[in-house]
């Protein structure tokens, strides 16, 4: 049986940059300081109680770690079956590479087909509990039917401005949600510059990757799950494809609290982001061994997720590069594709070009002396290849 008296919520909101503390139960974007805010919780609280053992039962969605969530009314807890995904045995994929050991965590499996559904289950969660009624965001395509499906299941309007090169499907997916599709001919940073003048003039509530606290929350949730399911302990690498990076920066976080609730120790995985090398600004300020990464111009790859020529929380990814002893490479479109086949051939799984991505990356970094033959090796397949059907360039 659960036994979870009351749901505590945040303490509070600090910024990432300054340190700056803001109340967490108003409706907020960004810092003062215009910089990302991470909600902290009261983890000493927690400690003992709030254990690996207790998880044992409990529901088969994110839901299942509700202590470390923001969301303090179940009621406000907006669920379509989210989280919990498979990590699958990937051995044929080891083989392939010559590795100890190789999972796959199938994101694909997620409520609208991509890992953005963690995110906006999250922030459409805490957007409805804190009284928003008009949500927007610009996507590259899966986060904006993310929303759309979330924002339906809330009762809540959304709009999603997305760029024309969207694929179809998605585009498809997200008119069937409900929501208000605008196209924009040019890339996920231009559609932002829409959201924002209806933030300014209608007052919509902005949910753009990181301008708000708590789509990163949901995100954080993979890495609660890595350890959950790989019974108490983390992998030796995480293989992760990054567009605006909540995933790479959520997983960090969790590890973080997980280490303070004592679940696990201060060991980390080595954390590599992959991105196309039609756009690839992490990785460009990765080499230049910058703080900052500066825009990425004539974005080019048919992994939309990877099309975000710059990210509000570009420090905090290389921060966590640098923190973990990891790395940011960049593969191609065509050796994403390659890997795709791999993996529905050696899996069963049909990933999205991101996941694709991720395993093209490991023989570049066993190359590269990153990742050694002994090596227990996570990928994150983020989505399902089923929304890019028509997208495959030609080889
Ligand atoms: C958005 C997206 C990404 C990038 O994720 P971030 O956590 O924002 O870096 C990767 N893969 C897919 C399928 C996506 O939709």
């Amino acid at each position: 049986m659960r036994e979870v008296q009351k749901l505590a919520g945040a303490t509070h909101l600090e910024c990432t940059a300054t340190g700056e503390i803001e109340e967490s139960e108003r409706l907020v974007g960004l810092s003062q300081a215009g910089k990302p805010l991470f909600a902290r919780y009261d983890l000493k609280a927690l400690e003992g109680r709030f254990t690996l053992e207790s998880l044992a039962g409990r529901r088969a969605d994110l839901w299942r770690y509700e202590e470390v969530l923001p969301v303090r009314q179940r009621e406000a807890q907006v669920a379509l079956g989210e989280g919990w995904t498979p990590l699958l045995d990937a051995t044929r994929t080891a083989e392939r590479f010559g590795v100890r050991r190789v999972w796959v965590k199938d994101e694909g499996q997620n409520p609208t087909g991509s890992f953005k559904a963690r995110g906006l289950s999250l922030a459409v969660s805490r957007a409805l509990e804190l009284g928003a009624t008009e949500l927007a965001l610009p996507s590259a395509g899966n986060a904006g039917s993310a929303a759309a499906a979330y924002g339906a299941a809330a009762g809540l309007n959304v709009h999603v401005v997305v760029p024309t090169d969207t694929p179809a499907p998605i585009l498809e997916e997200i008119r069937a949600l409900g929501a208000d599709l605008q196209l924009l001919d040019g890339l996920i940073t231009d559609c932002g510059v829409v959201v924002r003048k209806g933030v300014e003039e209608k007052g919509w509530f902005d949910l753009s990757t990181l301008k708000e606290p708590y789509r990163v929350e949901g995100k954080k949730t993979m890495g609660y799950e890595l350890v959950e399911q790989l019974g108490g302990r983390l992998p030796d690498a995480i293989v992760y494809p990054t567009g605006g990076g909540t995933g790479l920066i959520g997983m960090w976080k969790a590890f973080d609290e997980m280490e303070h609730l004592g679940w696990i120790g201060s060991d980390r995985p080595k954390m590599y982001s992959v991105q196309a090398t039609g756009c690839a600004p992490i990785v460009r300020a990765w080499e230049a061994d910058a703080g900052h990464a500066t825009k990425w111009e004539g974005a080019e790859t048919y992994a939309s997720g990877l099309k975000v020529p710059a990210a509000i929380g570009d420090y905090l990814m290389l921060d966590v590069l640098r923190a973990s002893g990891g790395a940011a490479v960049a593969v191609q479109d065509h050796e994403m594709a390659r890997w795709v086949q791999y993996l529905g051939a050696d899996l069963g799984v049909f990933a999205a070009p991101e996941g694709g991505a991720t395993a093209a990356a490991v023989p570049v970094l066993i190359e590269r002396g990153m990742i050694s033959p002994e090596d227990e090796v996570v990928l994150f397949n983020t989505g399902s290849g089923l929304k890019y059907v028509g997208m495959l360039p030609t080889q």
